[in-house]
């Protein structure tokens, strides 16, 4: 039997959502209600810079619930950062990352909390709709799409940051501490059993987006250079299609040269074979280069090589399995 009740944290990333933070207290409080019986709750809010009342806010909140946990960074680090603070410091069985703006519904949350109960070590939440502008969808369609074709792993589409994370997985996100951060390819990479749950996304409640268009293409950029280098291959693949080019471009040089030669201009066939040749060879040699710069990359983001999702040892009194709640429950038939 297990006496200590599993505990469940909650991430708020904020930026400038004084007219947010009241009210999603109030629903994440509301709906959660009935997982007290079974889990301790944690809500940990992470202060991103903001420029408003925010932190004023949730210094309040903390004085008043002993479960709220006030971080502040010392100056606005970006979404993707306020998040790795959260993930950093969340001391839980579970965490689940939501937006501040009620735009990711709280009793969503009671869903991913069901399917990690049922054994999911990811549950991201899937949006079936969503409410924004036709720009914002339609740059996020066309985002996806791209990153869908250029990353090396599957990100799925249409899901934000809003999702639960098993500890075993928190544990093993804190060791990626790449500067550019696109946190939902970082738990593709990771693996694990990942499900996902579908939702309809709200309406910003209150305020304005922290999203700009200017941070949207750096976010968009961070999630398909971080997890792509097939920008640097096109080089090369450019390469050889000019080369091909060059080569036919050569062939008919020299058949004029040879067959025709009174349409030719005297040096002609020299400098334009020579053009065709080095424009052909410099882009596959830039690719060659490319290919190595794509290594280094990949080499200094110094990514985790891989994450164990079960380790069964041989009986040493210290060989601990890695820990997973839900399968160790199992085991011992225990209920969570
Ligand atoms: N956010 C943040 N730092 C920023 C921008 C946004 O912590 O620099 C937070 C924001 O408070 C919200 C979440 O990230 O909880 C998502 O941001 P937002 O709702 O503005 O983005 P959108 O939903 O418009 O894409
Ligand atoms: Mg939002």
């Amino acid at each position: 039997m297990n006496l200590t009740k599993h505990k469940i944290a909650f991430v708020f990333p904020i930026y400038n959502e004084e007219g947010n933070i009241g009210p999603l207290y109030d629903a994440v409080i509301e709906t959660t209600a009935p997982l007290l019986a079974e889990y301790e709750l944690e809500f940990v809010f992470v202060n991103d810079g903001s420029k408003d009342t925010s932190l004023e806010k949730l210094i309040a909140l903390r004085q008043e619930d002993a479960r709220v946990t006030v971080l502040s960074l010392s100056r606005n680090f970006g979404h993707q950062m306020a998040v790795t603070a959260g993930l950093d410091h969340a001391d839980a069985d579970a965490v689940i990352i939501m937006d501040s703006d009620l735009q990711d519904p709280p009793r969503v949350a009671l869903e991913l909390v069901a399917r990690w109960e049922a054994g999911a070590d990811v549950v991201y939440a899937q949006r079936r709709s969503r409410q924004d502008t036709l720009f914002k969808r339609a740059t996020a369609h066309a985002f996806y799409w791209t990153l869908q074709k250029l990353a090396s792993i599957d990100i799925p589409r249409n899901t934000g940051d809003f999702r639960l994370l098993d500890r075993r997985v928190v544990l093993e996100m804190r060791k990626y501490r790449e500067h550019h951060r696109f946190l939902r390819g970082m738990v593709s990479h990771l693996g694990f059993r990942q499900e996902a749950v579908l939702f309809d996304r709200d309406a910003r409640h209150s305020g304005t987006t922290g999203y700009p268009l200017k941070k949207m293409i750096q976010f968009a950029l961070d999630g398909i250079l971080g997890f792509s280098t097939v920008p640097l291959q096109l080089i090369s693949r450019l390469g050889v299609v000019l080369s091909v080019f060059a080569f036919i471009g050569i062939l008919y040089v020299v058949g004029v040269k040879l067959f025709v030669p009174q349409t030719a201009v005297s040096g002609w066939a020299f400098v334009t074979v020579a053009i065709f040749l080095m424009g052909g060879i410099q882009m596959i040699m830039l690719g060659v280069l490319g290919s190595y710069v794509g290594r280094t990359y990949v080499e200094t983001q110094r990514r985790p090589l891989y994450a164990l999702g079960l380790s069964l040892t041989s009986a040493h009194e210290d060989s601990k399995p890695v820990e997973k709640v839900p399968a160790l429950s199992e085991l011992v038939g225990a209920s969570r």
